[in-house]
């Protein structure tokens, strides 16, 4: 049996008080979220240590955005796996749309990451998806396949969370049609040796249209961006039906 991940990804949002607010209402909407469910909150790295303090004794878990693949050294900027391990991070984003195209991110770059953050004994959300060019071009499964094959290249199958998420759906508001991100998922699934992966989709997930996108049956979760920063939003999604 699959499990089913819902992420909410900040990116660049919310200071430690945002974030201490906005847990005063999130937390209390989780009473109703069924047991297996995984409820995970990728936030800004400022927004760990505190995050880390006021989610102690609660089921939601930690997720950071981004990490690099040596342990330390003269990478002015970065943040190391071992760093975030010690603040309590049990998830981290890899290889999302944003990172990709504004701060040069490559799949081999992508594929560094996600080992070094195995190796700290944390669970890689790998992000891939197209381009609208490239879907109208008719490319979309190409791009994929390419992605996976360099991203995935000595990584563990079995501690490994993948979101399909479609670059023209993120933060548009022009979600993929929940048939057609099944579709997708089903064949990035078909390359993976290991068929329990929990693949998740992520493009202008709201709470209107969860419950259509959750019912589809290889979808696992939901990547959530926009929608995440809201707690009553957010709440709903996790609270899906
Ligand atoms: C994301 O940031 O991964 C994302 C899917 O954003 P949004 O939900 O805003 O489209």
């Amino acid at each position: 049996m699959r499990k089913k991940v819902i992420a909410g990804n900040w990116k660049m949002y919310k200071t430690q008080a945002d974030a201490q607010e906005y847990l005063q209402e999130f937390l209390p909407q989780l009473d109703e979220t069924p047991e297996e469910r995984e409820v995970i909150l990728c936030v800004p790295f400022t927004d760990l240590a505190v995050m880390s303090r006021n989610l102690h004794g609660s089921r939601v878990r930690l997720g950071a955005q981004n990490v690099h693949w040596e342990s330390e050294g003269a990478f002015t900027g970065e943040v190391s796996a071992p760093m975030l391990v010690e603040l309590g991070v049990s998830y981290v984003v890899i290889g999302h749309s944003e990172r990709r195209q504004y701060f040069g991110e490559t799949d081999e770059t992508v594929n560094q990451r996600l080992k070094a953050a195995q190796a700290a004994g944390m669970v890689p959300i790998l992000c891939v998806g197209e381009t609208k060019q490239q879907r109208d071009s008719g490319q979309t499964e190409d791009v994929i396949l390419k992605q996976l094959a360099i991203d995935l290249e000595g990584v563990e199958q079995s501690r490994l969370v993948i979101a399909y998420e479609p670059i023209w759906a993120i933060g548009t508001g022009d979600t993929c049609e929940s048939k057609e991100a099944n579709r997708v998922i089903g064949i990035i699934r078909n390359q993976l040796s290991n068929s329990d992966v929990p693949i998740q989709y992520g493009g202008s997930v709201k709470p209107d249209n969860i419950d259509e996108i959750m019912a589809q049956p290889e979808i696992d979760g939901v990547l959530v961006g926009g929608a995440s920063l809201v707690p009553s939003g957010f709440g709903r999604i996790v609270n899906y039906s």
